[in-house]
């Protein structure tokens, strides 16, 4: 027993990631209001291997880099001093200003969620043995929920799913969703709605008539944390960190693949980096990451699924395929549809659902997502989860999308109200997709506004 705990004291000290690489460092927010900008900024970010964190569809935000201000973007700062910003957001006394958004454990007071969960376990962002333990409660508390392990990562964490449904049980049939959250390390915000889902959903069935009919209809599959590797040394090592953890191969001191540019279908074909070193690096091969291999293994291996979504931070995003398209086929409104899958059909079942999503979410507290192809909404991006759950291995609605907030971590009081907000998110979709096979069945076509 004393072992345990001295163990589990050194496990403590030494989980503090490492804040003194943020000394002097700042957060800019580059104007990239136009396509010539754009292309400009995206070419810089190669060349100068400028560490980008956030973007949207008219900007970017990036650790600030004399080459921003020698090429002449417009920029404005975000965060002028990373290093305290960060050791407020560590700090187990945080320093809160009053009003201030980011300010970790500020009290903001958010309308009642009308959620049936409440549980501390929402509280906090929580390490992966706190998640997996998590689940085996959840499991075990309902006779609705199934684990199942579907690989391992490069360090040998076991990559964990677990899914819920109806009373009728699993494999009859049923039409299958699939969620799957903490693709990248830093983001800390999805995996807390990956358990979450499968948490209330649980709670709410034979309780709440709509859960109830969509769980009777539906099997709804979450994985936690696709990429475990990454998400602990974020921990406890390098908090922005994005990557796997997989060495590259002669590159010294260079480690780690963006999963999401590592997936087969139109893989390395713009809006990834060949440079091990990038932060965007899709690998020496398309799935030559044990977790991206399995990720897609376990895709290919369901007969009934519908829908995939992939749960980023940050920014507000709801977006489908097709990524690996050029920006420049569609950056203005009327063009949306040409960075879209091929299929009318199908690129009209995409954004009429993902509209039902951001209408769902906006009324639980007005938060607004943009919905669009992923080369519209922020930028291309080819060997994504999304592209490939669609075009191979024929999931029909993919969906990628980037939660709330304005930071990988942004202060835990935003755990519960994103969980909320992709709750009533999920439950439209579900809605929608019912629907629309419904409708398709009987001969009626959808059309968009
Ligand atoms: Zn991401």
């Amino acid at each position: 027993m004393k072992l345990t705990l001295v163990a589990g004291l050194f496990a403590g000290a030494a989980a503090t990631p490492n804040l003194d690489v943020w000394n002097g460092k700042s957060l800019v927010k580059v104007d990239l209001s136009d396509l010539v900008t754009r292309e400009a900024f995206h070419h810089l970010e190669e060349s100068a291997g400028l560490d980008v964190w956030g973007h949207g569809r008219d900007y970017a935000e990036v650790m600030f880099d004399d080459a921003i201000a020698d090429a002449g973007f417009k920029y404005e700062v975000v965060t002028a001093d990373l290093h305290e910003h960060f050791t407020n957001f560590f700090a187990s006394e945080p320093v809160c200003e009053e009003g201030k958004e980011r300010c970790v454990g500020s009290s903001t007071s958010f309308k009642d969620l009308n959620t049936t969960i409440d549980d501390e376990y929402y509280t906090q962002y929580q390490r992966f043995d706190t998640i997996v333990a998590k689940m085996d409660t959840i499991e075990a508390e309902s006779d609705l929920v199934e684990q199942f392990t579907f690989g391992k990562s490069f360090e040998g964490r076991d990559l964990k799913g677990f899914k819920v449904t109806g009373s009728s049980g699993f494999d009859n049939g049923k039409k299958v969703a699939v969620y799957n959250c903490g693709t990248h390390a830093r983001e800390w915000i999805p995996p807390a709605f990956c358990v979450y889902l499968v948490h209330n959903l649980a709670a709410e069935y034979g309780s709440d008539s709509t859960i109830t009919a969509l769980l009777d209809e539906f099997e709804i599959h979450t994985i936690p944390i696709t990429n475990p590797d990454g998400y602990e040394y974020s921990h406890t090592s390098s908090n922005m960190w994005r990557k796997s953890r997989k060495p590259n191969e002669g590159v010294r001191a260079s480690v780690g693949t963006d999963l999401n540019r590592n997936f087969e279908y139109m893989w390395g074909t713009g809006g990834s980096s060949s440079l091990p070193t990038s932060d965007s690096y899709m690998g020496a091969a398309p799935f030559d990451n044990p977790e991206s291999r399995a990720l897609a293994d376990y895709w290919n291996s369901l007969t009934n699924a519908v829908v995939q979504m992939d749960i980023h931070a940050y920014g507000g995003m709801w977006m489908y395929p097709m990524g690996y398209k050029s920006e420049s086929n569609c950056r203005t409104a009327a063009d949306k549809r040409n960075c879209g899958v091929e299929s009318e059909a199908d690129f009209n079942a995409h954004e009429l659902c993902g509209m039902a999503s951001k209408a769902a979410v906006e009324a639980v507290n007005g938060y607004t997502f943009d919905v669009g192809p992923i080369p519209y909404v922020i930028y291309q991006a080819s060997g994504s989860t999304c592209d490939y759950a669609y075009a191979t291995s024929g999931i029909r609605w993919a969906y990628a999308i980037e939660v709330r907030g304005n930071n990988f971590q942004p202060p835990v009081s935003n755990i519960k109200l994103s969980n909320a907000e992709l709750y009533e998110g999920v439950k439209a979709q579900l809605e929608c997709i019912a629907s629309t096979l419904i409708l398709e069945a009987a001969g009626v076509s959808l059309k968009l506004d």
